[in-house]
């Protein structure tokens, strides 16, 4: 299956640095979501955040250029209430983060307590604090079970890296001897409830994300096709794919050598022209026409090259 496209019904795709970019919407994700709703694709827009509610999220989005509904964005938040409330219905959870979580708690008929909770629920916020911090640990190692939102060591800001919810869990590991279940991306479970989000089967689903080791692992681990996208942001892997699974599909973000475009301004998978210069799959590069190839890397008749590409992608 590597390296071929099935027939796609819906998408799902990652946020950070595929849809915006430090709030900068990323050149031709409008047009992108455009073409879903008028083709009727469904879609949803999946991040790790759990600190903002969907409705949140799409606000910001709003700002940077872009109208999607709340329903439209799936966060590890909400992905987090959904799998809590299978495991325990009606439960009740101590929670260490912001409206983004205790509000998807709360709306699966959670309750939140400081005593004798089910659960000590660990999410993304800016003011942990070292008594919310003890108070988790002694819950812990009074019995309840321990989940966090999503495993990221540190979030983006335009100041350096913040510490996020992967170093405030493994401060309370350390503590107690009890590792979380993380829920968020790169576990597939993230994937199969936006699946079931939005009524969509893996096999007919696209995930696009910029990381390998989050959206394409969980992609590949929840069975959907994946694509991804080398947008020239700062790859903690370098962009080399030195992973023992690749997508489906790659897209490089390498400088436009069409357009001579500075890196981040050119992102291929979303079909602005001069976008898909640098595009190809991956094993498949040696199959293309040396007139093809030459088409992708000086960008020749950019037109009928991204036009290709979106009609493979969107195949149905
Ligand atoms: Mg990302």
């Amino acid at each position: 299956m590597s390296g071929e496209f099935g027939a796609v019904k819906s998408y799902l795709m990652d946020m950070d640095g595929v849809i915006v970019h430090e709030e900068q919407l990323v050149p031709g994700a409008d047009r992108f979501i455009a073409r879903l709703r008028k083709t009727g694709h469904p879609f949803l827009i999946l991040t790790n955040n759990s600190m903002y509610t969907a409705r949140d999220l799409a606000a910001r989005l709003a700002l940077s250029g872009l109208d999607v509904e709340a329903g439209s964005i799936w966060t590890s938040a909400l992905a987090t209430a959904q799998f809590l409330t299978l495991q325990r219905p009606g439960g009740s959870a101590f929670v260490i983060g912001e409206a983004g979580l205790t509000t998807a708690l709360h709306e699966v008929g959670y309750t939140l307590s400081e005593r004798n909770p089910d659960y000590v629920v660990l999410g993304e916020t800016r003011t942990y604090s070292f008594e919310q911090i003890t108070r988790a640990i002694r819950l812990l190692d009074a019995g309840a079970r321990f989940i966090a939102t999503n495993p990221d060591p540190v979030g983006p800001s335009r100041h350096g890296s913040l510490p996020a919810t992967g170093s405030v869990a493994a401060l309370i590991s350390k503590a107690t001897g009890i590792k979380p279940y993380f829920v968020g991306k790169p576990n597939p479970l993230m994937m199969r409830s936006a699946l079931r989000a939005i009524g969509a089967h893996s096999e007919t689903t696209v995930m696009i994300g910029d990381r390998m080791d989050t959206d394409i692992v969980a992609g590949i681990e929840a069975g959907v096709q994946t694509v991804l996208v080398l947008s020239g942001i700062p790859r903690s892997d370098g962009g080399k794919l030195s992973f023992s699974s690749h997508p489906h599909r790659r897209v490089s973000g390498r400088p436009c050598r069409g357009h001579q475009r500075p890196l981040n301004s050119c992102i291929p998978w979303a079909y602005g022209p001069g976008c898909l210069h640098n595009a190809y799959r991956p094993g498949r590069r040696r199959d293309l026409s040396p007139r093809r190839r030459a088409r992708l890397a000086g960008g020749l008749n950019v037109s009928r090259v991204y036009r290709s590409i979106q009609r493979a992608i969107l195949l149905s």
